[in-house]
């Protein structure tokens, strides 16, 4: 089952990130009152595809030796760096959670009373959780050695993310306007951008 130590790395900052970072938010979430807007088709097939790349393929890779045949081999220092970008991966998650808070949402969507968040992590990144996730995209290959588990993510991840942060953009234009504007012209979209402190 398990061909490395990386591969147990990886299932355990999965688990640390579903159950301490995730599911706590989700349960929040589905206590608070939304807009009651639905999810399109196209954003459930987003995420879908999405979670294939991140969780069900690197269960497949883990768990049996079907896709054994695309196997590579890294250097082990490689793989220890990879560890290192996955933990930083999963500390901005965490981060970003906990900034966001109850404005966070698995959608795109304004909250009963949403607050434009721009303290914490969000005072230098406006999508650190998308950030966290393409840090996890680049560590995945690292840690899993094969071309389909490593890779799935950075190619499953990146319809969702084009698609989504523009409209995601706009709609926090829509909804906070001016303050948004400036908000966004201070920082980066998924790399800090620092320097600019003037939080009046
Ligand atoms: N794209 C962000 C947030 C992902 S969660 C990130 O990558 O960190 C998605 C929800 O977060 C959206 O419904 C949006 O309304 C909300 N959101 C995004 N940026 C926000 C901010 N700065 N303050 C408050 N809510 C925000």
């Amino acid at each position: 089952m398990f061909r490395s130590i990386f591969n147990i790395i990886f299932l355990i900052g999965l688990i640390v990130y579903l159950f301490t970072i995730y599911m706590p938010r989700i349960r929040q979430y589905k206590r608070g009152k939304t807009t009651g807007m639905q999810s399109s088709p196209l954003d459930v097939a987003l995420d879908f595809l999405a979670f294939i790349g991140w969780m069900l393929i690197p269960a497949i890779y883990i768990f049996t030796s079907w896709l054994n045949f695309a196997d590579y081999s890294l250097p082990d220092w490689l793989a220890w760096f990879g560890v290192l970008v996955f933990s930083g991966s999963i500390w901005i998650f965490g981060q970003a959670y906990s900034a966001l808070g109850n404005n966070w949402s698995p959608r795109i969507e304004i909250m009963d009373e949403h607050t434009l968040v721009t303290d914490g992590i969000y005072a230098y990144i406006r999508h650190p959780v998308y950030s966290a996730m393409w840090l996890w995209a680049l560590s995945q290959p690292l840690l899993l050695h094969n071309w389909i588990a490593g890779f799935g993510l950075l190619v499953t991840f990146l319809p969702l993310y084009l698609l989504r942060v523009p409209r995601e953009e706009q709609m926090m234009l829509e909804h906070f306007g001016q303050i948004y504007q400036i908000y966004l012209e201070r920082t980066g979209r998924i790399l800090p951008k620092f320097g600019d402190k003037d939080r009046s």
